[in-house]
């Protein structure tokens, strides 16, 4: 946690301030009983009116201080403990958006989205409750018995036996609260998984009638975190009224002993007060204490957790030496590209050789699961080869800077996405300064002008979040207008046809013909029909090139093609 309130700098006046504050604070607390014991033995004892007065007077002043200083000191402690958290936050958003596709797979979202909400959270609130008790709980305490000590030595005895009691008391709770403590956030993440996987699948679990099991599943991560926050509120429901029993008793006991000292003669009515008001004192400020042994193991659970965010430095970025593409444009080269997943025993991609050059349809296809996605995801370097190299324009990958090398590549992901806003929005997000004409002219070449026109309001057409009110096919065509009005260097469609009927997709891919005439194309499909008329087809096997040519030479060669072929040939003559 330490690590993270270097974040705190921005606010260092602030925080001067408030321990200023607070330590002023925490003077008039302790002053107004010796204030008030002057009182009663100096006027209310005497009878002596004026005195009472003036420093009644006096006493009102201090108060009144103290609370002004407490009002600002809140104030500016909860100012840069918000400070902090929208640091931390920025901090840790920026640090997500840099990650690679590793580090996704390895984290996951949804403890991605608790670290940046509620861990931070944690964070900001124990860094608030720091900031203040820092200065008056050791003050408090060391100065209420100071001054207890003052006023009557003899009755100080009574601390000793309670003080340790109440230390052994806090102890012991904060041994059985801490890791009920720590395992709060982990259940919190569980949570969050449940209800991600449930909001986004719905439509799965209710085809499947699975919603009993959902909330089963639901229920047993919320009963888990009830639990363990039940568990902690026995201790706390345990904690509070034992406290207070040793608080109240150490009350008698001073009264007790106080009253026995007052009728010998050894120590005076007002005396009595103070010190019973400062051993409140003492006692709270032990109880400040002890609620910062619960609450700083939480939070530091919280920061091990965003540093851990903070720690993952991107597999991807930028080399040291920036190398620049030459004058050549869309050209894409794969030299014996060897690629594997964190944790997987085979490389999905294998000994894979190939180029691609500006005015050429590349496409690849293959069964499910033969690298195909995995092999045009190396091409923008979401993920870095094994061996061998990646080349665009001639420069490896790894030596440009990403977003250069992306720039050049306009990419159309197997799952189509989309973001909440405009048609016209989502359209624009390809190139930020396109015209209309542009947008309209893509979307006309993705073949969605004709469902675009048939909405209420055409390009302003809202799209929800995740594109649910629109259909998969003009989800991509939509994510294919996307890249064409961003005119890059290389195509890559990942599957982008598969969810068109026969008669778009063809019409699609003549449409695209002319506007892709100078572009490097790479078509990743299922169908044969699709890349029948490509200048190149690779069939992709187990993440190896089975075969590598023309529809008609690779008929004549490549087994794994004919069986592709044949087993959609005859589908379509059953059909
Ligand atoms: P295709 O697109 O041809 O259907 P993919 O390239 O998506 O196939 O997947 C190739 C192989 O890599 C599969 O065996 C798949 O299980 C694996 N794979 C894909 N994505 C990941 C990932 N993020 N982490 C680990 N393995 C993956
Ligand atoms: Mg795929």
């Amino acid at each position: 946690m330490i690590r993270l309130f270097k974040f705190l700098k921005p606010f260092k006046v602030f925080i001067a301030c408030v321990l200023v504050l607070v330590f002023f604070q925490t003077l008039a607390d302790l002053y107004l009983p010796t204030l008030m014991s002057d009182i009663v033995d100096k006027g209310i004892m005497k009878g002596d009116t004026n005195y009472i007065w003036k420093m009644g007077g006096f006493m009102l002043l201090i108060a009144a201080g103290g609370t002004i200083c407490a009002i600002i000191a809140t104030f500016l402690s909860s100012k840069a403990a918000m400070g902090l958290g929208t640091i931390l936050r920025s901090k840790v958003f920026n640090r997500v958006e840099s990650y690679s596709l590793h580090e996704f797979d390895k984290l996951g979202t949804s403890t991605l989205i608790t670290r940046t909400t509620n861990d931070i959270t944690q964070i900001q609130t124990v860094t608030m409750i720091i900031m203040r008790m820092m200065v008056s709980a050791p003050m408090m305490a060391i100065g209420g018995i100071v001054l207890a000590f003052l006023k009557d030595k003899y009755l100080t005895l009574v601390f000793a036996v309670a003080i340790p009691v109440l230390a052994g008391a806090i102890t012991l709770l904060a041994i059985k609260g801490m890791p009920l403590f720590k395992l709060m956030q982990v259940k919190l993440d569980k949570i969050n998984l449940v209800l991600r996987e449930n909001l986004t699948g719905i439509r799965v679990v209710r085809a499947f009638n699975r919603i009993d099991h959902e909330q089963a599943r639901f229920e047993e991560a919320n009963i888990d975190l009830t639990n363990n926050y039940i568990k902690v509120n026995r201790i706390m429901a345990f904690l509070m009224p034992a406290l207070m029993l040793i608080m109240n008793i150490t009350s008698v006991a001073i009264l007790w002993f106080g009253s026995l000292r007052i009728d010998n003669g050894d120590m005076q009515m007002g005396a009595l007060i103070a010190f019973t008001q400062y051993a409140m004192q003492i006692m709270y400020s032990m109880l400040m204490v002890s609620m910062m042994f619960i609450m700083v193991p939480r939070a530091q659970a919280a920061a091990v957790r965003i540093n851990e965010v903070l720690d993952t430095t991107p597999g991807i970025s930028d080399a040291a030496e920036i190398k620049e593409a030459n004058e050549k444009r869309g050209f894409l080269e794969f030299k014996n590209v060897t690629f594997s997943y964190h944790g997987a025993e085979q490389p999905a991609l294998s000994n894979i050789t190939f180029s691609a050059k500006p005015g050429e349809v590349t496409a690849i296809i293959g069964g499910t699961g033969s690298g195909k996605s995995t092999l045009v995801n190396l091409i923008p370097r979401f993920y870095d080869v094994d061996s061998g190299s990646v080349l665009v324009d001639g420069v490896d990958v790894r030596e440009m800077l990403q977003e250069a090398l992306r720039s050049k590549i306009g990419f159309v992901p197997q799952k189509a996405v989309l973001f909440s806003g405009t048609i016209a929005h989502n359209i624009r997000y390809g190139k930020v300064e396109a015209t209309d004409e542009e947008i309209r002219h893509a979307a006309e070449v993705a073949q969605a002008k004709e469902f675009i026109s048939e909405m209420s309001s055409g390009f302003e057409h809202e799209i929800a979040q995740g594109g649910i009110n629109i259909s998969g096919g003009q989800k991509q065509r939509l994510s294919i207008a996307r890249v064409l009005v961003r005119k890059p260097e290389i195509y890559i469609f990942d599957d982008s046809f598969s969810a068109l009927d026969f008669k778009t997709d063809a019409k699609l891919r003549a449409a695209l013909k002319n506007e892709t005439a100078d572009a490097t194309v790479l078509i990743v499909a299922q169908r044969v029909g699709t890349v029948m008329d490509a200048d190149r087809i690779i069939v992709l096997d187990e993440g190896q090139i089975a075969g590598m040519g023309t529809h008609r030479e690779l008929l004549n060669s490549c087994e794994v093609y004919r069986e592709i072929v044949s087993s959609q040939l005859s589908e379509e003559e059953l059909a």
